[in-house]
């Protein structure tokens, strides 16, 4: 008998916008990158974690158990292995549309056995939105294709009529590449520029209002981070908000283990558009007690990293001076 899972609760701070909405709810996102199987059991070497917390038949449970408490309206995951004999028909019978785009070279097929490639998956409730556009970018740096890759999903809310576009990524892994995640970086902004102002793409009122999900395997305090807060998009880190100061990230995202040490990172982002888009709640940070001496991944925990989660809104459209 394992004991049940700690309860993350969802946070809701002065400083986010209040909640009114009986016929308009807010807008669940989810990002979480979920450990692809084969790299977990195959090439992670998280020496902390009990083998039995890896093995797939249970592990997949507990994935799905964490989305389906908190039932979000877009779903945007890294490290998908088991998208088409797990996810895709799971989630579609629960309402969702799905959409998946494997690693050109993905590191899952040198482990053996593997489950095929892994990459991203975007999911979002058909009841709440209408699909308008889906691009399928991989990403480049100084014009190189890269192993990485990105999923843009255009949306249109079914009960408001307003555009959403939801990006979902997973940059370059490891430390000696930060100038390559800047890069990628800046392609993925480069992409979102022309996909939210777009004739086709773009929402009827202007501009559209943007979400991107990502494992950005870059802390705060490197360039790519940078390039996102200050670009001419006017994005905001949502999991900021939790901080006291309004303006800190969490102290980590993932936390593991492995032969080389103890590895404790906030390298996961959920960036959002203010000025259209105001964060109701977010789902707060485990404490050190609930991880757990022996981190992440855990019988608690399918995944080195956390799940974040937030509750976002539209905000009133401004008039329109003609
Ligand atoms: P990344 O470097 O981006 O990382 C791949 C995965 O490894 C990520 O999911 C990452 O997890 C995880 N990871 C990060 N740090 C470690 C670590 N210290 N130990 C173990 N795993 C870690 O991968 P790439 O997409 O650049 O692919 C690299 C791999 O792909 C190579 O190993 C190579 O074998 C293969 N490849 C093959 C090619 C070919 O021609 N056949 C071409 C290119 C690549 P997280 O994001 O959670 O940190
Ligand atoms: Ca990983």
């Amino acid at each position: 008998h394992r004991p049940a899972r700690p309860h993350r609760d969802l946070v809701r701070s002065t400083c986010m916008a209040p909640c009114s909405h009986k016929y308009n709810p807010p807008i669940r996102i989810m990002q979480w990158n979920i450990l692809a199987q084969a790299l977990g059991e195959g090439k992670d070497g998280f020496v902390r974690c009990p083998l039995d917390a890896l093995n797939w038949n249970e592990r997949k449970y507990l994935i799905l158990e964490e989305i389906l408490t908190h039932r979000p309206d877009v779903l945007c995951l890294q490290e998908v292995d088991h998208y088409y004999d797990t996810f895709q028909p799971i989630l579609a019978r629960l309402g969702y549309q799905g959409s998946f785009l494997p690693k050109p070279w993905s590191p899952c097929l040198d482990v053996e056995p593997n489950n095929g490639p892994d990459g991203c998956a975007l999911f979002y409730r058909r009841s709440r939105f209408m699909p308008k556009a889906t691009a399928h970018l991989r990403l480049s740096a100084l014009m190189l294709p890269t192993n990485q890759v990105a999923i843009v999903q255009t949306l249109c809310c079914r009960v408001t009529g307003r555009w959403l576009c939801v990006a979902v990524t997973h940059l370059k892994a490891r430390s000696g590449w930060e100038r390559l995640r800047s890069a990628q970086g800046a392609d993925l902004l480069q992409s979102l520029c022309s996909i939210t102002s777009r004739g086709g793409n773009r929402a009827p009122s202007g501009t559209t209002p943007l979400v991107v999900c990502g494992d950005f395997n870059a802390e705060p305090s490197e360039d790519v981070y940078k390039r996102f807060s200050c670009s001419p998009l006017g994005l905001t880190s949502a999991y900021t908000l939790l901080s006291s100061d309004g303006h800190t990230e969490p102290p980590y995202t993932t936390w593991k283990v492995r032969p080389s040490g103890e590895s404790r990172s906030t390298l996961d982002y959920i960036w959002y558009t203010p000025a259209a888009l105001s964060i109701e709640s977010l789902l707060d940070i485990p404490s050190e007690e609930q991880i757990g001496p022996d981190r992440l991944p855990s019988y608690h925990y399918p995944s080195d990293h956390l799940s974040l989660l937030c509750d976002l809104s539209f905000r009133e459209e401004p008039h329109r001076l003609l």
